[in-house]
This record gives structure tokens, C-alpha cells and sequence, in this order.
């Protein structure tokens, strides 16, 4: 626990948490692979902003123009941060799960999606389960190389031969490791696939260029980019995205709706952007994430992921002095990584060693199996897992553990679950 300078304020640096041996401390918040605090910027935007809140797409009044404005506003920052192409669309949803999900239901009839078995489950469940669609997970190649052959030879063997897509993650949630996104993209399209960027992860710690990565879209949330505001974004190649039935059905996503002669609905949607936004938007959460974006521009990622490899290479090396850890990887121990890390301790439960952490030490962070259950399953498996005879119980700590979660109540702690380490600015 040492103080680091810090090139970007962010929200609850002064909170101090009471500790279970006395006293207090200040809180280490190190799960913003989960949900990164709010950048200082973007809250003094959204408060500086709040009081002029009106209506968007929906008014008269001049609120309703002004915030109208700033979203389009914030659309066109996101394009901009993107590295979008001319023509390209910025859907705001509610998260990178909502941006998956929408892509999956706009996919043209016969689409056959490709994804790794070590995504994310965002990034993982969405596809297939159209009865006109079908999904394929490919194995976890254990080099980047490995990927972008084994993506080819899947898609190079596809009956018939329809439209894919293929769902890659920029950086993995769970051990911090970038795919070689620029060469798995070259390898879709050359086979005639399409492929989607989940980047929640590599957004808050890496430029992302959708134009020169030739990806064909890409989708964040909010909430990992220091915006947690409720929004998301998919973001790209607007044709499949306008010839689709909407998303959501409702106001907003109609040029025209009536009552046709026999009762029927007669609907036209519009094939703009807003076909999929229906339903009053996020304003705040569009505006604070394009906020975020200003910020980290404005900063300059050179700047910050000098820090944070700076970081990670400390977190590697206090990480080697305690006995029994071992840092789970797919790539290797060398393979490039974001400030993302997730090891086990022999001898310790997970659960028990990240609430101790927490209750001995006032640190956040993460244990479980990170919403990427074969990933972490296949690699605490390797080096025989983390133990589940920890000598102390977890409400030694003041019941700590884990808790009622997306990925887990805790009547289902798994047996073997890895600790994760995760940071960025601030
Ligand atoms: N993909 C990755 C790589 C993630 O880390 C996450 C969040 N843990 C998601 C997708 C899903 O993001 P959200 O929960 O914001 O929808």
C-alpha cells in the first residue's frame, strides 16, 4: 500500500473503510475490472449538467433542445473516440450485455457466430439462440497465433457457407491478456465473416481504432470506463443495424405508426440510429461517457498505460514474494497484459483470502469465477486450482465471501475460484 500519483481523479479515493482488527483506512479500490469508479471530470460534467436535464428527441422547450443536443453531441464524441468510419452507427444502450444482445438480434437469418470458449458470458451467450441463427465456441488457443488459425480453420469449414460473425474480446477480463484483435478481424473478413469487438475491458486502457482494427463493431459499457452511469455503446457498421427489426419496440424507434382497416398494427420504423434506441435515452449516462472519453483523450493513453504497466509490473512483483501464488494466463507470464490480474494462493480458498484482504486490509477486490466460467474452470484445473481448506472461515472477517451476484449466490461458491486484481487511472 503505497500512494501512486494519479493522472486522472477519481470518485472515493477519500473513502475510509473500518477494518476488522480496528481502526481505519483508506479504501484500495482494485475491481475496476467489475465497475471503475467514477472519474472526478465526468461527475462535475453530469452535475454541472443535471440541472438543465430535459427531455431528449421529445420537446419543445428549450431543455428538451439543449440536452437533445448534447446527446447527439455525445454520440458524435464516442464516434470520434472509436476511430468509427464515415457511416458508421453509435447505438447507446445500457451495457456491453445489452450491446451484444442487440447485435445478436439484428443478425441477418442464417448467421453462424464464432466465439471462445474464454469470453465472457456476455460475450459468449448471446449468439445462437435465434432458431435462424447457430453459435460455435472454439477452443482456447493458448497463443494469439493459435487463435487467428483456429478462427480460420472454423470458418473455412462452415456449412453452408452464410453470414458469421465472429465475437472476440479485446482484453480478458479475467487475466488481463489483449487478443490479436487487427489479425483475427483480417482473418473474419477473409473468409467472408463479420466480427464484433467486446472491448469492456480494453477501453479504459487502450486507445481503440474501429477503422484501422477493421473491426466491424465494437462494444463497452459505461460503468468499466469511469462513466457509471448506466449506458453503454455498440458502435459500427450501420447495414445489418438498420435493415433489422428494432430491438425494442416503442416510441422513438417509429417514423409512423397506425391503425391499418382490419386492426392491424401498420408501423414504419425508422432506419436512422434511433431504430434501436426506443424509449426515452440515457442522457446522463450517454453524456457521462462521453465525458469519460474527453478525459482519457485529453490525458493521453501513452501517458496512462505507461502507469499502469508501471503498476502491474509492482503488482507481479509482491505478487511472486507470496508463498503458493500463481497468476493464471492463457498467453503466458510474459504475454502483454492490461492492469488486470488474476491469480490463486495454494492453501487458500479464494473467497476467504479476497475477504480477508478486505477485512484485514481495507483492499476491493474480486474472487469467483468472473462471469467466464471455462476460461477459469480450464485454467485453475492446470496447477491443480485454489484450495478449499482454508484454516480460517470467511465470517472470521465479518461474513465476508461471496456475495448474492450475476454469476452466483452464495449457496453456489464454486470449489475452486481465483482472486482478481484490476485497476486503471486514478
Ligand atoms: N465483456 C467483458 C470482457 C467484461 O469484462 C464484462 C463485464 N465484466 C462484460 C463483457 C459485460 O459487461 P456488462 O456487465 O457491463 O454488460
Amino acid at each position: 500500500r503505497t500512494a501512486v500519483d494519479t493522472p486522472l481523479p477519481v470518485l472515493g479515493r477519500d473513502v475510509r473503510v473500518p477494518l476488522v482488527t480496528g481502526g481505519e483506512v483508506p479504501y484500495a479500490a482494485l475491481d475496476y475490472a467489475a465497475s471503475a469508479p467514477a472519474l472526478q471530470r465526468v461527475w462535475d460534467d453530469v452535475a454541472a449538467y443535471a440541472p438543465y436535464y430535459g427531455s431528449v428527441h421529445r420537446g419543445a422547450g428549450h431543455l428538451s433542445q439543449l440536452s437533445t443536443d448534447l446527446f447527439e453531441n455525445s454520440r458524435a464524441t464516442v464516434a470520434e473516440f472509436l476511430g468509427c468510419r464515415p457511416g458508421d452507427d453509435v447505438v447507446f444502450t445500457r451495457s456491453t450485455t445489452d450491446s451484444l444482445n442487440l447485435l445478436a438480434a439484428v443478425l441477418p437469418p442464417g448467421t453462424h457466430a464464432f466465439a471462445f470458449e474464454s469470453e465472457h458470458h456476455a460475450a459468449l451467450l448471446p449468439w445462437g439462440r435465434r432458431g435462424d441463427t447457430a453459435v460455435t465456441w472454439l477452443d482456447a488457443p493458448r497463443t494469439p497465433g493459435q487463435a487467428v488459425e483456429a478462427l480460420e480453420r472454423a470458418l473455412a469449414a462452415r456449412e453452408p457457407y452464410g453470414p458469421a460473425l465472429v465475437c472476440v474480446t479485446g482484453a480478458s477480463n479475467v487475466t488481463g491478456e489483449l487478443w490479436p484483435v487487427r489479425e483475427l478481424a483480417a482473418a473474419a473478413h477473409a473468409h467472408g465473416a463479420r466480427i464484433v469487438l467486446d472491448a469492456a475491458q480494453l477501453v479504459p486502457h487502450q486507445a481503440v481504432d474501429v477503422a484501422e482494427s477493421d473491426v466491424d463493431w465494437v462494444a463497452f459499457s459505461g460503468h468499466k470506463l469511469y462513466a457509471p452511469f448506466g449506458a453503454g455503446v455498440l458502435a459500427g457498421r450501420a447495414d445489418w443495424l438498420r435493415r433489422a427489426e428494432p430491438y425494442l419496440a416503442g416510441g422513438g424507434a417509429t417514423r409512423s405508426v397506425a391503425r391499418g382497416a382490419a386492426g392491424e398494427p401498420v408501423v414504419e420504423w425508422h432506419d436512422t440510429v434511433a431504430r434501436h434506441e426506443a424509449g426515452s435515452p440515457n442522457v446522463i449516462g450517454a453524456y457521462a461517457i462521453a465525458s469519460a472519453c474527453r478525459a482519457l483523450t485529453a490525458a493521453g493513453f501513452e501517458r496512462l498505460e505507461a502507469r499502469e504497466q508501471a503498476l502491474l509490473a509492482r503488482l507481479r512483483e509482491g505478487l511472486a514474494e507470496v508463498p503458493g501464488a500463481r497468476v493464471v494466463s492463457l498467453f503466458g507470464d510474459d504475454a502483454p497484459r492490461v492492469g488486470v490480474v488474476s491469480f490463486v494462493v495454494d492453501g487458500w480458498n479464494s473467497s476467504h483470502f479476497a475477504a480477508a484482504l478486505s477485512a484485514e486490509y481495507g483492499i476491493g477486490v474480486r474472487d469467483g469465477l468472473f462471469c467466464a466460467h471455462p476460461l477459469v474452470r480450464a485454467l485453475l484445473a492446470e496447477g491443480g486450482g485454489s484450495s478449499d481448506t482454508a484454516a480460517r472461515s470467511a465470517s472470521a472477517w465479518g461474513g465476508g465471501g461471496r456475495r448474492a451476484g450475476e454469476c452466483g449466490t452464495p449457496d453456489e461458491v464454486p470449489a475452486a475460484s481465483a482472486i482478481r486484481v484490476s485497476f486503471g487511472v486514478g
